[in-house]
């Protein structure tokens, strides 16, 4: 059988992106796939391919609604009838009558918590599985961003399952994570696919900032392209919006939306009826748009991990495209009121009903409230030494994950004179060398 053929014939795409192939093939092959390929690979592909040529369920766990939708979403785009989401959104007569449909399903879309429901994993039992697969991994593993309880025991429900092919997938792991990934959920002979995390198209700046929203103004007067801008909170969000909306095609995308107003805004602006896009870093994952040239950070990201997963969504088309970081002083003390936050609202699951028995072992002892919060405060440090970095930003973020930079990117980024490029004027400019970037970056925001 021809891969590709498959892919044109299921899907109508004519070439497999980098790791795409590789992944499916060891799974055809009947070997647990752990795959780690940037954000807007087409990971999703991974498991839609091999689930087609397959028989049998495919088991997605996923840890957000808002993902599970969007995969649901582009499945029935692709007019594929054969899918449901259950989460903790659903009915109980809605998890019921998918119950009942479980044969007629292809793919089962599930929250890490509805997968150790016990009546479901009964049902799903009396499944063939074609595959059970884990996105957004790295939850799994306490040394990840984005740790997740009741993902640690996935290797049990695993178990439980008999034991299926499993494809664990994510962007953005250390090594020490996915070593973590492969003993918890994937057999001693599994395949391993690491891509970089480097995306050389996109040029790296930080701009050290005495008045952040006069900055921001000066480059929103200056792009002519798509964009994202990131804050942290809503209501900065709303702020910013407040600020820049009458002068410029400009929305606004936040966990407040409900569903149909976020999706109505991510097609304005995937079809450029709005040029800019001000959204929290906890919404617009599903942002599904190849040629955003410019992610500016109006606040600083809480880890290197989602600050490449952010920017990452910038130059899908592989064109030239800018990740820039507003920096003002003491912008990282939000980030300790987060901490505090999540500290109380851990325990409180914790203490609460709403976390399994096992998932609160775990939680309890293996990751204390106190370890997380040193993680997360390890992961911050991380984050402003960044923004300390001397010599090259690339460099900076591939030596976190443990890579190496082999080859420097023509135009890298501010710290080796390259330009935000803006406006008409949107040739490569090299600057030259004896100019610092700091004056170049001045000289852009005044022209
Ligand atoms: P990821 O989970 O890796 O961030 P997704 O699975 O959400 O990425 O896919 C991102 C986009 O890439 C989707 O719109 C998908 O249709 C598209 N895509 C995936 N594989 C290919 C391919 N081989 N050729 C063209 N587009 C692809
Ligand atoms: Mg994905």
């Amino acid at each position: 059988m021809e891969l590709t053929n498959e892919l044109q014939r299921l899907f109508g795409l004519t070439a497999f992106r980098p790791g795409q192939q590789e992944c499916i093939e060891s799974l055809l092959a009947g070997h647990d796939t752990l795959a780690q390929l940037p954000t807007g690979t087409g990971k999703s592909l991974c498991y839609q391919l091999t689930g087609y040529l397959k028989d049998g369920l495919v088991i997605v766990v996923s840890p957000l609604i808002s993902l599970m939708e969007d995969q649901v979403n582009r499945l029935l785009e692709l007019g594929e009838t054969r899918v449901v989401c259950i989460n903790s959104n659903s009915l109980p007569e809605e998890r019921n009558e998918f119950i009942r449909r479980l044969p007629m399903i292809k793919f089962l879309f599930l929250s890490p918590e509805m997968i150790q429901n016990k009546t479901i994993v009964t049902h799903l039992k009396r499944q063939k599985i074609a595959l059970f697969v884990v996105d957004e991994a790295h939850c799994i593993s306490q040394w990840g961003f984005d740790f997740r309880p009741e993902y640690r025991l996935l290797g049990d429900v695993k178990k439980d399952l008999g034991n299926p092919l499993t494809l664990a997938l994510t962007a953005t792991a250390t090594a020490k994570v996915r070593a973590d990934i492969k003993q918890v959920l994937l057999t001693k002979k599994a395949n391993e696919y690491v891509f970089s995390i480097d995306r050389p198209n996109i040029s790296l700046f930080v701009k050290k900032s005495e008045n952040k929203m006069a900055d921001l103004a000066d480059l929103l007067a200056k792009i002519d392209q798509p964009a994202i801008i990131y804050c942290s909170t809503r209501k900065k969000v709303e702020e910013l919006y407040a600020q820049f909306a009458k002068q410029f095609r400009i929305g606004y995308y936040h966990g407040g939306l409900n569903t149909g107003e976020r999706s109505l805004l991510q097609r304005q602006f995937k079809e450029n009826h709005l040029q800019v896009l001000i959204a929290t870093n906890a919404f617009g994952m599903g942002i599904d748009k190849p040629d955003i040239r410019y992610v500016i950070h109006y606040d600083l990201p809480d880890s290197v991990e989602n600050y490449v997963q952010e920017m990452g969504r910038a130059g899908r088309d592989g064109q030239e495209s800018f990740a820039i970081l507003l920096y003002e002083e003491g912008d990282e003390r939000i980030h300790y009121y987060f901490q505090e936050q999540a500290k109380n609202d851990w325990q409180k699951r914790v203490d609460n009903d709403d976390m399994t028995n096992e998932a609160k072992k775990i939680s309890q002892a293996q990751h204390t409230v106190e370890a997380h919060q040193f993680e997360k405060k390890k992961k911050l440090l991380d984050m402003l030494d960044y923004l300390e970095e001397k010599k090259c930003r690339r460099r900076y973020l591939l030596r976190y994950f443990g890579e190496t930079m082999s080859e420097k990117p023509e135009v890298c980024c501010d710290l080796d004179g390259a330009q935000i490029l803006l406006g008409t004027n949107r040739q490569r400019r090299k600057a030259k060398s004896e100019e610092s970037w700091q004056k170049i970056l001045e000289k852009i925001f005044k022209e």
